[in-house]
């Protein structure tokens, strides 16, 4: 029988789509996937090492696999923490038979007598280029799709440079035909810094901007949905590119308001450009929905930073902002800063932003009540409008009567928090 494998992805939708590279050459190479880690004959966990809480997420997954492989089954570990303190792990996890960094292929064809620690840098390997590797179909209707690798930027706060290297934009025929190989419905473009994209790039792609990547993605699917977008970088260009996309979804990187904290940060803006932007973007498209995450209790947030912060959530009344309390990583500028907040102090802060925020989402959910909108449906009975981005909105509860991968257009009956429920109004429309 052949050999088996099962992959567990921890993290940003970034790593969602390593795995699926990864996936990929593991079914090339003849294996075969399996939703069970105690059948698999290769266990890989795609790690993340962004903050404290994913890093021990990490380790815990690592563990409990360990536990539910069958005796003989490799366990590899890859993705983020493996790149970035993969001799550390090495030593300290000897259950793991190898720590694979970026671009080290997981599947090394080991075979083991009794477990193996094969440290990172101890093996000679070709190289894989994640970025460009096929990936198999995707099973639902929609699919991320990376369009570029590393970041250019220094936020004070931030070690993603340090290990994932500077920006590596993909040629855009290669993000084509991704896009063309996935059969989807929806694509959604993922990068560290994807307004960025084109820049390491300039005379090949684009002239630096991405705008030409985007109305040529648009043009080859249905929906497209931009993710992280650095606000320095959101020109009126690009704002026309989105909104004529069809899915006017804005994901801003805003991470605070205060100017000298943003500076602190090494961040560009502050709340009143912001604003103004918001308020642009709304004027030219109505029916524009945002995003926004900030980080709560960085090194020197005063009370008066707090307070516009709070002020700017009230005011903008984003559709969706995710709070995070700062966390010092090893190697950044941050971790070098004085005027450290009180964990209490952060907490509270955080609880007062997320009570508000929640409040507002209602709101904006509430007075969607009676709108006829278009849905995509992604599984039995849930679909998204473009106002939801998948697995970080809510979503909208439609019949369950209707097709999945294709669109519909609902009313909305009732809204219950982050979620809405809609009622068909004819069962399937062009997007
Ligand atoms: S833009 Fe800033 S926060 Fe985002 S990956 Fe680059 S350095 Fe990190």
């Amino acid at each position: 029988m052949g050999q088996h494998f099962y992959v567990e992805t921890l993290g940003c939708p970034k790593n969602q789509v390593d795995s699926d590279k990864i996936i990929g050459t593991l079914i090339a190479d003849g294996m075969t996937a399996t939703g069970d880690a105690s059948l698999a004959d290769l266990v890989v966990v795609n790690t993340c090492a962004f903050i404290d809480e994913a890093r021990k997420e990490s380790i815990d997954t690592i563990l409990a696999l360990d536990e539910r492989r069958k005796a003989g089954a490799r366990l590899v570990v890859t993705g983020c923490m493996a790149e970035r303190y993969g001799a550390e792990l090495s030593e300290a996890l000897p259950e793991v038979d190898q720590v694979a960094g970026f671009g080290v292929p997981v599947n090394l064809g080991v075979t083991v007598a009794g477990r193996k620690s094969i440290p990172v840098s101890a093996v000679q390997v070709p190289t894989l280029d994640l970025l460009n590797l096929p990936r198999p179909r995707s099973t639902s209707p929609w699919a991320y799709v990376k369009i570029a690798e590393g970041c250019d930027r220094s936020c004070g706060f931030c070690a993603i440079p340090s290990f994932r290297g500077p920006q590596r934009s993909r040629d855009v025929a290669s993000i084509l035909r991704e896009v063309d190989e996935l059969q989807v419905r929806e694509i959604v473009l993922v990068a560290q810094d994807l307004a960025s994209y084109g820049k390491d790039r300039p005379d090949e792609l684009g002239a630096g901007s991405i705008v030409p990547l985007v109305r040529s993605v648009a043009a080859a699917v249905d929906w497209l949905r931009l993710l992280y977008l650095y606000p320095s970088d959101l020109t009126d260009e690009l704002i026309d590119a989105i909104c004529d996309t069809g899915v006017p979804y804005f994901d801003l990187s805003l991470q605070h308001v205060s100017k000298p904290l943003l500076r602190r940060m090494r961040r560009w803006g502050d709340g009143d450009r912001f604003l103004r932007r918001i308020v642009d973007i709304r004027d030219r498209e109505p029916q524009a929905a945002f995003r926004s995450n900030f980080i709560v209790g960085y090194p020197g947030e005063t009370e008066a930073d707090h307070d516009q912060l709070l002020r700017f959530v009230e005011e903008a009344e984003l559709d969706w902002c995710g709070f995070f309390s700062y966390s010092s990583e090893d190697g950044t500028y941050a971790a070098t800063l004085d005027g450290a907040v009180d964990k209490r102090l952060m907490n509270d802060r955080l609880a007062e932003l997320r009570e508000m925020q929640d409040d507002i989402t209602a709101r904006r959910r509430d007075s969607l009540i009676g709108e006829v909108i278009t849905v995509l449906v992604d599984e039995p009975g849930v679909g998204r409008s473009h106002r939801e981005a998948p697995e970080i909105d809510g979503v909208v509860e439609v019949p369950v009567h209707l097709p999945i991968g294709e669109f519909a257009q609902v009313q909305v009956i009732d809204a219950m928090g982050p979620d809405l429920v809609a009622a068909a109004v004819v069962a399937q429309v062009d997007a």
